[in-house]
């Protein structure tokens, strides 16, 4: 028997104490003492999912008391536990989350390792490659990138199965499944974590099993609903004169950017991967209740598509131009920065380097203001 099916137990041996279910019971309410047994205790749903801890939860539907249970409700309820007892009901809030007040984003607290693997110096020599030069451990956390997936779940002491419930029917088939994945994860991905430190954006290098995938995302903890944001970890001067506000869509993209323009350190310069164009007013929105740069100078880093209509004509533009429409009051300047370079392939056939994601390839930079 599990601790909390123990201390479940003894409450039920309580006077007027009811059985309500599978882990649930009714009490009756120390407070308000209402015979018909108005207190429910259970496992607490939310916090389970959230450390992969069970936890049990009180309340009472006839007053307002109600609670996480531990040392002070089996002092109200005046029975004794042991100290094993009282310690599998410890609720560790250090490894949860912050709310950021302004914004109200949710963020874990989540360290990133800063060692590497042998074997994973294959991930490094990828990353090298897109970044053009050698990356450090000193990138690795900058970047906030994931080297190892299952270096990051043991060093912060994550459950990988904690957004699963046991009770599900399909329970067994789905922990499988993210069993397998985190493998494929650690042997053959490298990513990066979101600025809310919940979603991970892993790229598939090697993999075979996952061939048709070529980026995955993880969420660590899915009652954190944030939208995709990435931001490296680099400070920000809140009081800026002249800031800047640097967006593109994908992650290595603004990882290739900061590279290739902003290499000294300037905290005037704000870096944002937003994951899909369509969310460059929302991820805008938020970039400025973070730092509230009204007047900004806006670099868009975007997609040369070769497929899309001429950029150097007003049709090429008009999708950039009539998204920042209300916007294009409150900024400066708004650039829209294309890298129009082209190079022959190991076949000999003429290529675009297309966007600033790899850096490996050659940069002919096409900046137009919008
Ligand atoms: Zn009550």
């Amino acid at each position: 028997m599990e601790k909390y099916e123990l201390i479940l137990k003894r409450l039920l041996e309580l006077p007027g104490s009811l059985s309500a279910g599978q882990d649930q019971i009714r009490i009756v309410c120390p407070v308000c003492k209402n015979p018909k047994a108005k207190c429910y205790v259970g496992i607490h749903k939310r916090i389970l999912q959230e450390q992969g801890k069970k936890l049990l939860g009180y309340e009472c539907k006839h007053c307002l008391f109600h609670g996480l249970v531990g040392p002070k409700f089996f002092k109200t309820l005046g029975i004794e536990v042991d100290k094993d007892t009282l310690e599998s009901m410890k609720f560790h809030r250090e490894n949860i989350k912050t709310v950021n007040p302004v914004t109200k984003m949710e963020k874990l607290n989540i360290k990133i390792p800063d060692f590497i693997r042998p074997e994973d110096k294959f991930k490094i020599d990828y990353l090298s490659k897109r970044f053009g030069r050698k990356v450090t451990i000193q990138d690795i956390k900058k970047y906030k990138i994931v080297v190892n997936f299952k270096d990051l779940y043991q060093v912060n002491n994550l459950n990988l199965f904690s957004n699963l419930d046991p009770k599900d029917k399909d329970y067994e088939r789905k922990r499988n499944y993210l069993k397998y994945l985190g493998n494929e994860f650690t042997n053959h991905f490298v990513g990066m974590l979101s600025v809310d430190n919940n979603k991970i954006n892993l790229r598939n290098i090697n993999s075979e099993k996952l061939k048709n995938k070529r980026y995955m995302v993880h969420v660590i903890n899915k009652n954190i609903g944030n939208p995709y944001m990435y931001m490296p970890d680099i400070p920000v001067d809140l009081l800026a004169s002249e800031p800047v506000i640097n967006m593109a869509e994908g992650n290595y993209d603004i990882i290739g950017a900061k590279e290739l323009f902003f290499l000294n350190e300037n905290y005037d310069n704000v870096f944002v991967a937003i994951g899909t164009r369509a969310a460059y007013k929302r991820v805008l929105n938020q970039i400025l209740k973070m730092t509230g740069f009204l007047n900004a100078k806006i670099n868009i880093f975007a997609d040369y598509d070769n497929d899309a209509t001429d950029i150097e004509s007003e049709e090429g533009l008009k999708w950039y131009k009539e998204l920042f429409k209300d916007y294009r009051c409150l900024f400066s300047e708004i650039n829209i920065i294309y890298n129009v370079a082209k190079y022959k392939d190991e076949k000999g056939i003429e290529q675009f380097s297309k966007d600033f994601g790899d850096l490996s390839k050659p940069v002919n930079v096409k900046s137009i203001v919008i």
